[in-house]
């Protein structure tokens, strides 16, 4: 795709979101790595209904480590997938506490190190408690960048790689969160209402569908 469509597609974007920011409530950056680390399969809206409670007593990783696993689990078990999560929170902060002093470090290479951390993670955690350029790619990133063709990949790393070269890098974070609301409004994965879309004029999917159909 030429750089007169991705800025377009950029400028768009920025004018029919210009409120996009990361759903999950967050008051530190171990409240949004944990958030995250809860967000896997589960919707925004119930991650924030359980750390609503949760945070209110386990708010870091040295009072979050004073539970047992099944505890934890107890109080998450509507995020789904609770055993698995309830394991990798407590071993990412027990190793905070330990390796960190308690806090969440700044770079991708130490938050992938911590468990159950991928880069998705890692990537809303820099951009958005350290302000550090990242585009996380999620399953809206993924499947609207390649409708688009605005980054194309088989492979969410891929995709993220593709991002980073076509957009400038001071877009990067809003970027990511522009394209999980377009994902989410309308160019929803089942039914992408390209009628409405005003991407349409810029968009392969749209304009070449005999080519791509995702
Ligand atoms: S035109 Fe359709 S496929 Fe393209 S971004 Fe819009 S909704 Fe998605």
């Amino acid at each position: 795709m030429n750089k007169q469509n991705i800025d377009n597609i950029l400028k768009v974007l920025k004018k029919t979101y210009p409120e996009a920011t990361c759903a999950l409530n967050f008051g530190s950056p171990y409240e949004l790595l944990v958030s995250t680390m809860l967000s896997a399969q589960c919707t925004d809206v119930r991650v924030n209904k359980v750390t609503s409670e949760l945070y209110k007593q386990y708010n870091t990783p040295e009072k979050m480590i004073s539970l047992t696993e099944e505890e934890l689990g107890g109080k998450i078990k509507s995020c789904g997938f609770f055993r698995n999560k309830s394991k990798n929170i407590l071993s990412t902060s027990r190793e905070l506490v330990e390796k960190y002093g308690g806090e969440v470090p700044h770079t991708m290479e130490q938050l992938i190190e911590l468990p159950g951390v991928g880069r998705k993670t890692a990537d809303v955690v820099l951009s958005n408690a350290f302000g550090v350029p990242a585009i996380a790619v999620d399953t809206h990133v993924f499947r609207v960048s390649n409708r688009l063709g605005i980054a194309k990949g088989t492979t969410p790393h891929k995709v993220e790689m593709e991002l980073m070269k076509n957009i400038p890098k001071s877009m990067w974070s809003d970027s990511h969160h522009y394209l999980i609301w377009h994902g989410r409004r309308i160019c929803k994965s089942r039914k992408p209402d390209c009628e409405h879309c005003p991407l349409a004029p810029y968009c392969e999917y749209f304009n070449h569908p005999e080519e791509i159909k995702s």
